[in-house]
């Protein structure tokens, strides 16, 4: 559970401790997508190898899945009396790109989760 409350709050996975991202707030103008080598806390290296946050990808994939279907299913629900389809889309559009850099977040945070073991006590690169 450790693990996954620090990935929540973009905290270093091995320690829970250190941040992920440089600004805590990521809608910060060029701090959006920046992300720090290494925790501060216990110093282990975020990074483990050239491209290692590519698979996050998969992990912003499926949120954007699940939101599509989310979206879709609310749609044929409550919303297609409601509204005009154009409408629809659009404000859907407009949703998925504001929480991009959310989506862009969490993805990195559960995919590096998924690498590095819960181990507080553990100090160095790895
Ligand atoms: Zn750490």
């Amino acid at each position: 559970m450790g693990k996954l409350k620090s990935a929540l709050a973009w905290k270093c996975p091995r320690c829970g401790e250190g941040d992920l991202f440089e600004s805590n707030n990521p809608y910060k103008p060029g701090k959006m997508m920046v992300m720090l080598t290494h925790c501060s806390n216990c110093g282990v290296r975020y990074e483990k190898e050239a491209g290692f946050f590519y698979g996050a990808m998969y992990i912003s994939y499926m949120f954007n899945i699940a939101f599509f279907v989310i979206a879709t299913v609310a749609w044929y629900l409550f919303i297609e009396d409601l509204m005009d389809w154009r409408i629809y889309i659009s404000g859907y559009v407009l949703f998925t790109l504001a929480i991009w850099p959310l989506i862009y977040r969490f993805s990195r945070a559960i995919w590096i989760m998924l690498f590095i073991k819960y181990a507080p006590e553990k100090r160095g690169e790895r």
